[in-house]
């Protein structure tokens, strides 16, 4: 077997999208399963509209996600139009082509055929495929045989001129210089291909295997776009592990057919065939990206969430003496980092930093009196107060044979609230432990002392 190559060109006409990173990721794990090369080449033929910046953009979203082309250098399609020019002349003088000059201009609103002669008297040159009119078939990896009949697209343009070719041309070209054994692109692009295979044979060359990959659709099920939110792989950097990202993409129309869903990208190399592809479009779901990336999160030490978290931890969070015994439990709480600010803004955080105010309808217990909860809390102190060793473990050995005997609610419910006046937190022996001795005796008087009041 022939050694793979493969190819993925994006018109660096825009930032890095989700759609391209898909396009790319497939590209990536197909090649690399096979052992071969992936190369990346810009389509910058679209001058106005092509930038260095997005180039940057494409080369930087790449690294970040750790799809690694084989490139020694980038080509560019604006450096070659030497070449473009060479096959236009040979498709010209072996009349597979040839100079068609039209009308260019569109008829002034309102105008008189009269007028039409006046205002559209430019006639420019355009250069036309003389369309053969055949049936093509092509095996497509994805999508099965595809049947075209290439007479619907009539004698369509190759070039605007010698020197300025459209895309259908430089892409066969280019393909064939590289020697790309595989064109692995978007659904988007399959009514692209019999034009492709018309120029292909026309210029000799042999034909590529195609696989067009399902469009990927927002919640609504139309096309994904900005309208559903961020669509730049620069915008997911901030909120989420690249592995996660790589992870995620790869679902968005493959599927392993077992239950496993999280994967490192090594394993989506080993796993990943084209053959797997589903035909339909495949849903871009935040929630299941966000879940994906918990599974990630989850993976890494405390030292190195920290790092990766550090722009979203606020200053005081960062600052806090305790800092590194709380970072798995605010960890433990989000999906993404963004969110370990909205958390620490609600105020999620508040009760390791400082003493919350006791809230008596919320520490008392039920229906339990004021007089028997502030009874639980004073035993709960003496249960604590003299503790060697203010551990987890060793305060929950102090409380917990109380707890069982009165009853857990009882005992433990306004233990957690008088620490923290929170209806949501971890367990009152993980925040003891956390805040340490004396702010713990501390916040159980006060309430003891706000619940004879
Ligand atoms: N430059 C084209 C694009 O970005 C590439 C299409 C192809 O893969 O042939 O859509």
């Amino acid at each position: 077997m022939a050694k793979v190559i493969t190819r993925f060109p994006p018109s660096p006409t825009g930032y890095f999208h989700i759609g391209n990173a898909r396009t790319a990721l497939f590209n990536y794990l197909f090649t690399k399963n096979q052992g071969g090369e992936m190369l990346l080449r810009f389509e910058d033929t679209d001058k106005e509209r092509s930038k260095p910046e997005y180039e940057k953009d494409i080369i930087e979203g790449m690294e970040w996600l750790g799809i690694l082309h084989d490139n020694k250098s980038i080509p560019r399609q604006s450096e070659r139009s030497e070449v473009y020019k060479e096959h236009l002349q040979k498709l010209i003088d072996s009349d597979k082509a040839y100079v068609s000059k039209e009308e260019v201009g569109r008829r002034p609103e309102g105008s008189s055929g009269q007028s039409l002669q006046t205002a559209s008297a430019r006639r420019d040159e355009v250069i036309r495929f003389r369309n053969p009119n055949i049936k093509i078939n092509f095996d497509d990896l994805v999508r099965g045989e595809v049947k075209f009949d290439t007479t619907d697209l009539g004698d369509f343009v190759l070039a605007k001129s010698l020197d300025e070719p459209v895309y259908h041309l430089t892409v066969v070209i280019d393909d064939n210089e590289m020697g790309v054994t595989h064109v692995i692109r978007g659904e988007d692009h399959i009514s692209n291909t019999p034009r492709q295979i018309l120029i292909q044979e026309a210029l000799g060359f042999s034909r590529p295997i195609y696989a067009h990959l399902p469009l990927i659709l927002g919640p609504d099920r139309s096309k994904l776009g900005s309208r559903h939110g961020a669509v730049s792989v620069k915008d997911y950097k901030k909120d989420y592990l690249s592995e996660a990202l790589v992870n995620y993409l790869a679902l968005l129309g493959w599927n392993p057919g077992t239950d496993k869903e999280i994967f490192t990208i090594d394993e989506l190399i080993t796993e990943f065939s084209l053959e797997k592809v589903q035909k339909g479009g495949a849903i871009f779901n935040i929630e299941k990206l966000d879940w994906v990336n918990k599974q990630h999160l989850a993976k890494l030490s405390d030292e190195e969430f920290s790092e990766k978290a550090a722009g979203n931890i606020p200053g005081e969070l960062r600052n806090y003496e305790n800092f590194e015994k709380i970072l798995p439990l605010i960890r433990e709480r989000v999906s993404k980092f963004s969110e370990i600010k909205t958390l620490f803004g609600k105020g999620e955080f508040d009760f390791y930093l400082r003493e919350p105010d006791v809230d008596v309808e919320k520490v008392v217990w039920k229906d339990e009196s004021k007089k028997e909860t502030k009874e639980t809390l004073i035993e709960i102190m003496k249960l604590i107060e003299n503790l060697d060793d203010f551990s987890h473990d060793s305060i929950k050995s102090a409380v917990q044979p109380f707890a069982d005997e009165k009853g857990r609610g009882s005992v433990l419910h306004p233990m957690r609230f008088s620490l923290t006046d929170k209806d949501k937190s971890p367990d009152p022996f993980t925040i003891a432990s956390i805040i340490g001795r004396e702010n713990t005796i501390k916040r159980l008087n006060k309430a003891i002392k706000t619940l004879s009041e």
